[in-house]
């Protein structure tokens, strides 16, 4: 029973603790299942909090991934990569030690209030389209590409905080 292998492009960030090692040990889980091949991923760039902005700096990156799991699937395994990045803390609101979502899916559209695809803030946040551009500049998500996107957002406030793209092995 395998399913087709897709693409799909990961969304990861956080802002407690040494949020490097958070990603880089999610992204190793992640790759670890037998289902999830991670590909390719980006520097980590540093990035002002969105929304709510009297928290610290974010440190996010993204990935790309082939996989044979369905979107929910994909979208479980994101969250027992995210729960064992918070075994460490447990701090009950605000501020995350990991994030992970799921920003498109080859070959899919839907929207679900589990999972919705792709993730319909995408667009608008500096902090995935900046490092989703390093990785996907042509990957089209609302009717534009990644690279096409990032004009009319404000990245000036992006800095890079570890150019390289190994630094998850
Ligand atoms: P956020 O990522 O918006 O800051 P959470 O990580 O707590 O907040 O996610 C809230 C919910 O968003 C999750 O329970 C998940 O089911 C849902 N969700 C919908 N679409 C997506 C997506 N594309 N990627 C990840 N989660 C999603
Ligand atoms: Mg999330």
């Amino acid at each position: 029973m395998s399913r087709t292998q897709r693409h799909a492009w990961l969304g990861l960030g956080g802002n407690i603790g040494d949020v490097q090692q958070a990603m880089a040990e999610a992204l190793r889980w992640l790759h670890g299942n037998a289902e999830i091949t991670v590909e390719t991923v980006s520097a980590i760039y540093k990035t002002p909090p969105w929304g709510f902005e009297d928290q610290p700096w974010f440190l996010n990156c993204c990935a790309r991934i082939t996989t044979s799991l369905s979107p929910e699937d994909l979208l479980s395994a994101c969250q027992e990569a995210e729960r064992l990045g918070k075994r460490e803390r447990t701090v009950r609101w605000g501020p995350r030690t990991i994030d992970i979502d799921i920003i498109a899916y080859q070959g899919v559209e839907q929207n679900e209030q589990r999972l919705t695809i792709p993730h319909p803030r995408a667009t608008e946040r500096a902090f995935v389209l900046v490092p989703l551009a390093a990785i996907a500049p042509e990957l089209m998500l609302q009717g534009q590409t990644v690279q096409d996107g990032l004009t009319a957002i404000d990245i000036s406030e992006i800095e890079v905080e570890n150019p390289t793209t190994d630094w998850w092995h």
